[in-house]
């Protein structure tokens, strides 16, 4: 008997422990696919859902639609009105959806205000028409606020399967492309995409992940070339070249810069460029007072963000300030320019230097030197390789030198590629210049080695002997 009673007491305990072990258990799967905030899933749960609908879907070949959206100025709200009233909005936004969709569908928090919802046995039309319709209920919505009525609004994409991916990668960056069409149509808004978007958009995916795998497997090589004082006979300083090892060939910017930049992609290149040149100059001894000259696009520099970090960045990297010169391109049209000028202003204020790129290859050349105080003005390289044949092109550069000097800014001659025209720039009392006739860009780990500076020193001392050609 009283080993009956223990047995049957074990075996209670043992139930009782199963029940605990699958209560965990339970809890375990809703924190790992439950957003906590609003109860939606997470973008765990999402990814396993829209790859769970893309096989029924193809299986039974029965299309379905997923709309993504996130809420427009979600940043401003926090900002301004506090962070538990920007969590209020996402759990009304997560209410709101609820109300709004069928039982069958599925509803995900997939980031900071970033939500999706895939509706199974749904046409694009029918996709659309529900999108449309939550995005007049988040609209609808108003919440009060100490500083008045607060409304949000949503820019929602409406994508299918399999018109838009097959993938769920293929879905949500089509997804991600008319999120941006909708916000570039005004916000609140629910739009698609056409086949040519589509197509644009994998193009565009695949550059990125050509570009982030070309960084991880360290391919993208720094290079620099030399900016020499042609009147010191001495090196001034090097401008740094992004290169690409793709299988056995090496690519020079020009192969892959213009395309980013086009497509707004060239920021995580130029983070990676600016941080890898700092290393470099940190780690390398040679490296030490060598002025690095450092190309950044327009995207990277509209981010205000990115910026006005510079300060920091150099201090974390034991960078004196006056020892990096920002290039400022005219490839893409900068905006905000006042903005911009007052950025730069404080960042000069910090020691940091700026210098005017291709000056005279864009319509905003003199606007930009007008706006923006520069301590260089590089003049472009295809007036400059002709000067010593071209009449014109010599007047040109000429003039451009002039109105430098008048406001008291440098000028660099680049593509100096022979004697000739090495020659004229000394003469029209350019100071410093660049290019092949003085070195090809090099390694950056190699600049410094004692060969760099030999085969730059015996161009410019061939003629006078009288210095050492260092930095
Ligand atoms: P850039 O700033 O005008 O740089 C000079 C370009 O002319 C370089 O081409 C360089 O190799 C080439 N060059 C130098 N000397 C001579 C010469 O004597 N004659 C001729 N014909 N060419 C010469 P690269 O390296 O292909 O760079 C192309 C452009 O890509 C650069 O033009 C620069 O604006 C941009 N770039 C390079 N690296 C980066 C980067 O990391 N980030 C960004 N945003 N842009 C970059
Ligand atoms: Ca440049």
């Amino acid at each position: 008997m009283g080993l009956v009673c223990e047995i049957s007491g074990l075996s209670h305990s043992f139930n009782h422990l199963l029940e605990a072990i699958e209560d965990y258990n339970r809890q375990l799967e809703e924190l790992s696919s439950n957003d906590p905030l609003t109860r939606l899933n997470n973008r765990w749960k999402f990814e396993q859902s829209i790859n769970a609908q893309i096989q029924f879907a193809g299986r039974h070949g029965a299309p379905f639609s997923m709309l993504v959206f996130d809420l427009d100025h979600f940043g401003y709200i926090n900002d301004v009105h506090g962070h538990p009233m920007g969590d209020l909005v996402l759990k009304e936004v997560a209410h709101v959806l609820r109300n709004g969709v069928r039982s069958q569908d599925i509803i995900a928090r997939i980031g900071e205000d970033e939500f999706a919802v895939i509706l199974p046995d749904t046409a694009l039309q029918e996709g659309q028409v529900m999108a449309d319709a939550l995005c007049r209920a988040i609209a609808g919505m108003e919440f009060q606020t100490t500083k008045g009525p607060l409304r949000v609004t949503a820019s929602m994409g409406v994508v299918s399967y399999p018109m838009h991916g097959r993938t769920s990668e293929s879905l949500s960056i089509t997804g991600d492309v008319a999120i941006t069409k909708a916000k570039a149509l005004g916000r609140n808004r629910a739009v698609t995409v056409d086949s040519a978007e589509v197509k644009d958009a994998t193009r565009i995916h695949g550059r990125d992940v050509w570009l982030r795998k070309a960084i991880a497997e360290e391919r993208v090589l720094l290079y620099a070339q030399p900016i020499v004082n042609v009147r010191a006979n001495r090196m001034f300083a090097c401008e740094v070249l992004t290169r690409i090892q793709d299988g056995d060939r090496l690519l020079s910017a020009d192969h892959f810069v213009p395309d980013l930049e086009r497509h707004g992609r060239i920021e995580d290149l130029d983070r990676f460029v600016l941080e890898q040149a700092l290393d470099h100059k940190r780690r390398i001894a040679s490296l030490a007072g060598v002025k690095l000259f450092i190309n950044l696009s327009a995207v990277t520099i509209e981010n205000h963000e990115f910026m006005e970090n510079l300060p920091a960045l150099l201090r974390s990297q034991q960078t004196p300030p006056g020892e990096v010169v920002i290039e400022i391109t005219e490839r893409e049209a900068l905006r905000q320019l006042s903005k911009l000028s007052g950025l730069i202003r404080e960042l000069r204020e910090e020691g940091i230097l700026f210098a005017l790129d291709d000056f005279g290859s864009g319509f905003n050349s003199f606007l930009y030197l007008k706006y923006f105080p520069v301590d260089f003005v590089k003049i472009e390289g295809s007036f400059v390789q002709h000067i010593a044949h071209n009449r014109r092109d010599r007047l040109i550069v000429e003039h451009i030198h002039q109105v430098a000097q008048a406001l008291g800014v440098k000028t660099i001659a680049e593509r100096v590629e022979d004697e000739n025209t090495h020659d004229l720039v000394r003469a029209l009392s350019i100071e410093l210049a660049q290019g092949y006739y003085y070195e090809a860009p090099t390694p950056l780990q190699d600049v410094g080695h004692s060969a760099f500076f030999d085969t730059v020193s015996s161009r410019l001392l061939g003629r006078t002997g009288t210095d050492n050609g260092r930095f």
